[in-house]
């Protein structure tokens, strides 16, 4: 996004919406610092601009910076061209929502997710990249289903696109499965290298009640110094599940 400084009047109205803190006052106008800026659209949107100052050049729609917009404007779809075939709709987790219908998560097997960069912080992609050769070193396997799967130039090993590593989003999820044997494994070393990215990230399992109510993998999270927040969601009228349990 980009401010007219020939346009903008200096009346301060529009910072306050920018969810990365990228607008700044310099020389008697406001400007954006556009290698934070996530390319949200919220300032275009919302911010009420008097003057019209605000708008978005050409560039913000070239890849790869185009990518921003994909991940941190939910009025923005994801391009066909760089994510064809993407079946998935928002900005993911839509099946770890559904399971009751979908049974994606089938007993003997958990659903992680790793959300970069909410709230309000965003997230360069080179963090992301941290997470996603660490999980394919240890077996994990992305899939196609997943948006991030379009942007690794190797998925095997988990390494992205070169081009992309610099870029910044609002926020991105990295999201899989994992047999229930590999959980304290997977969690030692997420907790090390999550140390190490330089955003915020909300971490979430994916895991079905037994029968008697119970959460079993709670205890095993917090013998692994986690504190476990459960949280659940329900889905009136989803209709039967697809796959039997
Ligand atoms: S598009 Fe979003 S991130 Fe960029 S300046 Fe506007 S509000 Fe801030
Ligand atoms: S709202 Fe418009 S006029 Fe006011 S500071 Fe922002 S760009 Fe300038």
């Amino acid at each position: 996004m980009r401010i007219d400084p020939e346009k903008c009047t200096a009346c301060a109205q529009c910072p306050d919406y920018c969810p990365v803190t990228c607008i700044h006052e310099g020389d008697g106008v406001y400007f954006m610092d556009e290698d934070e800026c996530v390319e949200c659209g919220v300032c275009l949107r919302d911010a009420g601009c008097p003057t019209e100052a605000i708008y978005m050049p050409e560039e913000s729609n070239r890849y790869p910076r185009s990518i921003r917009a994909a991940f941190s404007d939910p009025a923005v779809q994801y391009p066909e061209e760089l994510f064809p075939d993407l079946k998935q709709g928002g900005r993911g987790t839509e099946e770890m929502k559904t399971n009751d219908v979908t049974g994606n998560f089938p007993r003997g097997e958990f659903g992680m997710t790793l959300e970069f960069g909410r709230p309000g912080t965003g997230t360069r992609l080179r963090e992301v990249e941290k997470v996603t050769t660490l999980l394919t070193s240890l077996g994990i396997r992305f899939e196609g289903s997943n948006a991030l799967f379009f942007l690794l130039e190797e998925p095997e090993r988990g390494v992205l696109k070169r081009e992309l590593r610099d870029e910044k989003v609002l926020s991105i999820i990295v999201e899989f499965t994992l047999a229930e044997a590999q959980l304290e494994t997977i969690v030692a070393a997420l907790f090390e290298v999550l140390q190490t990215v330089d955003t915020v990230v909300s971490w979430g399992l994916v895991t079905r009640f037994e029968e008697d109510g119970s959460l079993p993998v709670t205890d095993r999270l917090e013998k692994l110094g986690l504190t476990v927040r459960p949280n659940a969601k329900v889905n009136m009228g989803m209709g039967r599940p697809i796959i039997e349990d």
